[in-house]
């Protein structure tokens, strides 16, 4: 087998995507499953449509269009804001996209009057976070603007928190948005069918909340590849981890001194490496670097400790020797890790499948 190479288990994505769709759609709140970290893995993007996802979003149109390319028919969402040079890709390939600028939601009119569609629009609010969004005071004369554009639906809105600034969901900016979707649509005589609350930092309370108010949308990656909430990564009751393990192959094993010797200045990425001694003389090269991966969003196995990196090595303390030129060792990754490692040209995906898992979903 080749490597370094993502092993996924599809089973294991299934039964979280599955368990959340469950779980949310009790409190009348739909799934947009995102595939962004993946690359927008058409394989994986199938699967969450199996567990039943509303739809599928991805921040980079390359990715949906690829998974139109693979004849996937769901819905899809873009979910960063089109950019205007891309507005006539965008209607041909997605139904709707995150919006924060009227400018560009003028452009995706234009493109989908040319293309004879009409594009859907939801447009993001901003609530605190300080990433995208229209500031509240703006959003009655933006959605005003929006209503009168030829070829656009303005399906809703919504926002993004925890993104940019850890900016928690909480009552208070949950309730704003469920008064501004209220107050927009009894200002402006329309029905806004998608209030979308976030992403899966928004988990903790769509589930915990006493009262959701008119949230009823969520985007949610982190938390169906990984089983983890983002605002503290804590596993998520009853969904698998470990549905993504990095595997990488060794290149040398040899026992080192435990520190460098020299003059010691920069490193290929700059501050040098804390000298702590590691516990153990046995070293072991792995190849796998920066360009494959994140170094440090990598859990290396019981008995090693991951000690340095640069482009194309990792190099880690292995508690005894036995681990030969040749062998695979095995990562769980987190959320960094595994987006580098998913769109690295050097990271190849296996897919597989685990019955026990199946039998569950
Ligand atoms: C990435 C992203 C998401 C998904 O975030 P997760 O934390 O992975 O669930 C949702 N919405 C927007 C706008 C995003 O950029």
């Amino acid at each position: 087998m080749s490597a370094p190479r993502l092993e996924i288990n599809l089973d294991r994505l299934h039964h979280n995507a599955r368990t959340l769709v469950t779980l949310l759609g009790r409190r009348g709140i739909s799934v947009t499953g995102v595939t962004k970290a993946t690359l927008g893995s058409p394989t994986i993007a199938r699967e969450f449509v199996r567990a039943g996802v509303a739809s599928l979003g991805d921040s980079r149109i390359e990715n949906l269009e690829r998974q139109r390319g693979d004849g996937i028919d769901a819905p899809m969402m873009l979910i960063r804001s089109p950019m205007p040079s891309q507005c006539s890709t965008v209607v041909a390939v997605a139904d709707l996209s995150l919006n924060s600028e009227l400018e560009v939601i003028r452009g995706l009119s234009a493109a989908a009057g040319e293309q004879r569609r009409t594009h859907g629009v939801v447009l993001m609010v901003e609530l605190g976070d300080l990433r995208e969004g229209i500031l509240p005071g703006d959003l009655h004369d933006v959605a005003r603007e929006t209503l009168q554009l030829a070829n656009i639906t303005l399906r809703g809105i919504g926002t993004n928190l925890a993104c940019q600034s850890g900016v928690a969901p909480d009552a208070h900016n949950m309730g704003e948005l469920s008064v501004l979707a209220s107050r927009l649509e009894s200002d402006l005589g329309v029905s806004l069918d998608i209030v979308s609350g976030g992403n899966s930092a928004n988990l903790d309370w769509a589930l915990g909340a006493d009262s959701i108010g008119r949230i009823n949308h969520l985007r949610l990656g982190e938390s169906i590849l990984l089983g983890r909430e983002p605002l503290r990564r804590t596993p998520i009751d009853n969904l698998f981890t470990d549905a993504f393990t990095l595997v990488a192959e060794v290149i040398e094993a040899k026992v080192k001194p435990t520190h460098p010797w020299g003059e010691i200045y920069e490193t290929a990425f700059g501050v040098a490496a804390s000298h702590a001694a590691p516990s153990s003389a046995h070293r072991v090269l792995i190849a796998l670097g920066q360009q494959d991966t994140d170094p440090a969003g990598l859990a290396p196995p019981a008995g090693f400790e991951i000690i340095g990196s640069s482009s194309d090595h990792v190099v880690l303390a292995a508690e005894r020797a036995g681990t030969p030129v040749g062998s695979e060792l095995r990562f769980a990754v987190n959320y960094a890790a595994l987006l580098r490692a998913a769109t690295s040209p050097f990271v190849e995906c296996m897919f597989s499948r685990d019955l026990a898992a199946q039998d569950e979903t």
